[in-house]
């Protein structure tokens, strides 16, 4: 196991110089993407213009389809950088996430329509408004845009499938849905959840420069600069207008599989998955991905007679068994003798451990989300760096911090995740980069939504 350990140690550690040339790649990329249309990651402009003031106000609904869950929210903004958000969620199953894609915007549809007849209609449930409530969708997966009520949607993520999405505007087929219930609502903007975790920041901290979204997918967004923007040149937009890019950045180096320090079982994960040769970056970090890591290193070494000797072990050889939620068990259990990793192996895989595997266990766990930590803090690097915010003597004076606002339960709940990040963005800039600051930003999407929704009433 000694052995094996080392091996891996090798394959999952990622250099300071490492990283630096990753980072260096990546804002190359990048600048590709808003060059040109049809780019590996692909800088999607998202026509949600410039900053919230904090002053936003109004009742919005929010519905989020964004991966594990489908979430519908009623977002009270007050102004003053405050709100109170009431929230559903509503579990998807993996046949809604595969087959017909009418099928699942009606769901939504049919979704947010019980939810407005709980919070706006009579006893009987009946709805009877002055005006339509207007929604933000928050729809993330990768959309082409050309308005900020519309978006072609490029290609499916995060082990969705629905057939008759792609290529097709989303938010036609979500308003199809909501005419086929009657939901008295007007859909005035499709976000993606970056997009939101960006704005929803900002709407209550001024740092606030860069979005990302560790969840079952990671993505970033940011604001840039029309004027730097060349593939949206003949727009005519005032060149110094701000707006938020979804970067897509999940996408990096799936084509040359130059950059990433891809292992064996990454290759494997995307060669089986339901989208090869899609989303190299994503696949190394995401909440989707590690537990499949983690499950593709015990397999090999069940079969090369190194693991759990002389038991079943058919239950942990089901592809996507070990969720990236054990990876955090393994790693928060507080006893010497790890007790938390036998119950776990126990009870769900009916596996008797010794110290010895449960300890290379805790190893494993903690190279495979250190390794997705400072992946991800190449991506927030290279975000930060082409906006010039590292340029200057000021960085990191009291009072400069350059804030990346995060949602998801990979950020949110994983043991170390928030001070590994850290530490990985101080290993690439040194101790400048201790001016970059990531923190939770409440209910991202949801708020985001209804903040770009509340944007958008008042630029139309
Ligand atoms: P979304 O689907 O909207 O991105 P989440 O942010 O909750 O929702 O992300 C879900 C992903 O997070 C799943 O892939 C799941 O495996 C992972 N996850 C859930 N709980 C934990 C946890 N405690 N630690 C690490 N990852 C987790």
């Amino acid at each position: 196991m000694a052995e094996y350990l080392a091996k891996l140690e090798k394959q999952f550690t990622i250099t300071p110089q490492r990283m630096r040339m990753i980072v260096d790649s990546f804002i190359d990329v990048l600048d590709r993407g808003l060059a040109t249309k049809g780019n590996e990651v692909p800088m999607l402009p998202t026509y949600v213009f410039g900053w919230p003031t904090g002053q936003e106000k109004g009742s919005y609904l929010a519905v989020d389809l964004g991966g594990t869950n489908l979430r519908v929210c009623l977002v009270e903004l007050e102004g003053d950088s405050k709100f109170e958000v009431t929230q559903t969620k509503y579990r998807l199953t993996e046949e809604q996430k595969l087959s017909d894609a009418q099928g699942l915007f009606d769901f939504c549809a049919e979704c947010l329509d019980n939810f407005v007849s709980d919070h706006f209609g009579d006893d009987d449930g009946k709805v009877d408004l002055d005006e339509p409530i207007p929604v933000g969708f928050t729809f993330s997966y990768p959309c082409e845009q050309d308005r900020i009520d519309h978006g072609v949607l490029i290609r499916w993520t995060k082990g969705f499938g629905a057939p008759g999405a792609e290529g097709e505007d989303c938010a036609a087929l979500f308003k199809k849905g909501l005419e086929k219930y009657n939901v008295p609502v007007k859909l005035v903007a499709l976000i993606n959840d970056t997009t939101g975790t960006l704005i929803a920041s900002a709407y209550v901290e001024q740092a606030t420069r860069v979005g990302v979204i560790f969840g079952t997918g990671c993505n970033a967004a940011y604001m840039e600069r029309v004027g730097n923007i060349p593939k949206i040149k003949d727009l005519g937009l005032p060149e110094d207008a701000l707006m938020a890019i979804n970067c897509e950045w999940g996408a990096f180096d799936s084509t040359t599989h130059e950059h990433l320090p891809r292992t064996s079982y990454d290759i494997h994960i995307d060669e089986t998955s339901n989208k090869p040769g899609e989303q190299a970056f994503e696949k190394m970090i995401a909440g989707l991905y590690l537990g499949e890591i983690f499950r593709l290193i015990m397999c090999e070494m069940i079969d090369e007679g190194i693991l759990f000797l002389g038991q079943e072990t058919y239950k942990v050889e089901k592809p996507f068994v070990f969720d990236t939620a054990f990876l955090s068990l393994i790693e928060s259990d507080p006893t010497d003798e790890l007790l938390t990793v036998t119950g776990l192996f126990a009870h769900f895989f009916s596996l008797d451990t010794t110290i010895a595997e449960r300890q290379f266990m805790r190893r494993l766990a903690v190279l495979i989300g250190t390794r997705a930590a400072r992946l991800s803090a190449c991506g927030i690097a290279a975000l930060v760096s082409k906006q010039g915010l590292m340029d200057g003597d000021d960085v990191g004076a009291e009072g400069k911090t350059i804030g990346i606002a995060t949602d998801g339960s990979l950020y949110n709940k994983y043991p170390g995740f928030p001070q590994r990040l850290e530490e990985g963005v101080v290993d690439i800039f040194g101790e400048k980069g201790r001016a970059i600051k990531t923190y939770h930003a409440e209910d991202g999407s949801g708020v985001g939504a209804a903040v770009i929704a509340a944007m958008t009433k008042a630029r139309i």
